[in-house]
């Protein structure tokens, strides 16, 4: 039954050291701090994260174990992918 994502092992070591859970995170784009909130749907199963200062957001799938501060570790994560992409291409057209 349990659906396998060999890209998310990561997730597989966080700790939770506490249990209060922040919704506001720095954003990674304009770095203005708590500019970042997270809403998770569980209806649709979708998380979003949008930045209130830069307008910059992330759409992610979330299911019921799904946090603010997951969608936020997917989001950098995903900024850091594409820098990394777009690095590549740059040296490949070198
Ligand atoms: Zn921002």
């Amino acid at each position: 039954m349990a659906k396998r994502k060999s890209m998310s092992s990561k997730m597989a070591q966080r700790k939770k050291p506490a249990p209060k859970l922040d919704t506001t995170f720095c954003c990674p784009f304009c770095n203005h701090p708590g500019g970042v909130s997270c809403t998770i749907d569980l209806k649709l199963y979708v998380a979003t994260a949008v930045c209130y200062v830069c307008e910059e957001f992330y759409h992610t799938t979330a299911h019921h174990l799904t946090e603010p501060v997951d969608i936020y570790h997917d989001w950098i994560d995903a900024c850091e992918k594409a820098n990394q992409e777009s690095n590549v291409e740059l040296d490949e057209l070198r």
